[in-house]
């Protein structure tokens, strides 16, 4: 006799206390079952004539299918199958009713049932159809019941994690909060006895100059010429730190006014150095914080200009996404200047990170790191595009635009002097052709 968890073997567990019904059934299912049973070479009937010797062979073996009469010396009806299915829900019942009822067979599929069929059809209905359908229902039901489980199991792992992550970025928010007021607090308090020290520097420079060597007084020199540059890199550690403490990127900013604005600060020096810069196309209007932007383009700009050894120095700033309204805002400022080794590109935005002397190129080193800290509290992030003799092209992204543009060219710097001596605009369509 095959065992019941042999995998070629259809079991069916037959569930009747009247032996001629039980035949009947057997018949039914030699004649209709075996030719069904598609990958299963045979089929196994074991015959339980009450509900709780049903119920305990469940518990001891397994079954593909139970048929179940509602009529059993120990309970009928379809408490019969509530029963059944309470003690065992993995296995699919097909109930056999004595009576061809719709209202009860409806019943009986609620209650979990898989099919109903009515023994007075059994000499002519397919009982192997029955079964086969009724089984792979169930194992679809239970596939189902899997899949949703998994879902739900992964969605709240997904929950969890995400929990973690908010919780991790409150406390990073919060270490990087106590990093830049322990910063700010440190660089206030240094630039106190930092004035002193040059103050005194001067002092005795001014006042004791008749009593110095030479070589005295350009020690001394040195010192308030040093003093200064501490001053300069500690004003940008406050300025970094103030970036993450004091700004509010919630405003409605026109990019084309702050370029405009920033335009106006820089015009001498873009003067003096000879240089160009054009908008090459309408900028948008972004949540942010106008400062900062303005922070942002200053920086860019000042550095097109200054690490530059063109004899016409130009920056071009343009925007690149599609202009739709909610899309992430790209922006590029490019210029022509000495352009920066790959090698280079991440330290450049190390805080105080330089590739030249002062003596070469002045400056801090603590530009990019407030761009790209700017940068990033709007939600964006900067890439650079560069390579020694090439110029440079710093793209940023900002959070999402305020409205659509995408409208023409459009330019407006200040008018400068050409060095024929007359007035044109300052960016020139040609120039960058
Ligand atoms: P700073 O301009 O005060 O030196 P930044 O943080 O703005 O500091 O820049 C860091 C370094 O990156 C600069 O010292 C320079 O070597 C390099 N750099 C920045 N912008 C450019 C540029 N447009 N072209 C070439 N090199 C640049």
């Amino acid at each position: 006799m095959p065992s019941p968890t042999d995998p070629q073997v259809l079991q069916v567990l037959l569930i009747e206390d009247n032996p001629d019904h039980a035949a009947l059934v057997r018949a039914n299912l030699s004649r209709t079952l075996e030719p069904l049973a598609v990958g299963r070479s045979k089929f196994d009937v074991t015959l339980a004539g009450r509900l709780d010797r049903a119920i305990a062979i469940l518990r001891e073996e397994t079954h593909d299918v139970a048929l179940l009469d509602l009529k059993l010396p120990d309970c009928s009806g379809l408490e019969t199958l509530y029963q059944l299915r309470g003690a065992s829900p993995r296995v699919p019942v097909v109930v056999l009713g004595g009576d061809d009822d719709d209202g009860l067979a409806l019943q009986a599929i609620r209650g979990g049932a898989q099919d109903y069929v009515c023994k007075d059809r059994l000499a002519h209905e397919s009982l192997g159809r029955t079964i086969r359908h009724a089984v792979e229902r169930h194992r679809v039901e239970l596939e189902l019941h899997r899949r949703v489980r998994e879902v739900e199991d992964g969605r709240r792992r997904l929950e969890r994690q995400s929990g973690e992550l908010r919780r991790r970025a409150e406390q990073l928010d919060r270490v990087n909060r106590y990093l830049d007021d322990f910063t700010c607090i440190a660089s206030h308090d240094l630039k106190e006895p930092l004035h002193g020290i040059r103050a005194y520097c001067e002092l005795l420079l001014e006042e004791y100059s008749h009593r110095l060597e030479p070589s005295g007084k350009r020690r001394l020199g040195a010192m308030t010429q040093m003093c200064g540059q501490l001053s300069e890199s500690i004003d940008s550690l406050l300025t970094f730190c103030r970036v993450g403490r004091e700004s509010r990127p919630g405003a409605v900013v026109d990019l084309n006014a702050v370029v405009q604005e920033t335009l106006r600060t820089l015009a001498p020096a873009i003067e003096r150095r000879g240089g160009v810069v054009r908008v090459a196309n309408r900028l948008p209007r972004v949540q942010g914080d106008a400062n900062l932007l303005g922070m942002v383009f200053g920086n860019l700009i000042s550095n097109g200009l200054k690490f530059n050894e063109s004899p016409r120095p130009w920056v071009e700033i343009g925007r690149q996404d599609g202009g739709l309204a909610g899309q992430p805002v790209q922006i590029h400022v490019r210029d022509n200047g000495i352009g920066i080794a790959r090698s280079h590109h991440e330290a450049i935005f190390t805080i105080f990170r330089r590739l030249h002397s002062r003596r070469q190129y002045e400056g801090s080193g603590a530009g990019l790191t407030i761009v790209r800290k700017i940068i990033e509290l709007h939600g964006g992030r900067i890439e650079l595009e560069s390579e020694p003799g090439n110029g440079s092209t710093f793209r940023f992204t900002l959070g999402g635009a305020v409205e659509r543009t995408g409208q023409p060219p459009h330019w407006n710097m200040p008018p400068r002097e050409t060095s024929a001596g007359g007035s044109q605009l300052g960016w020139e369509h040609e120039y960058l052709s």
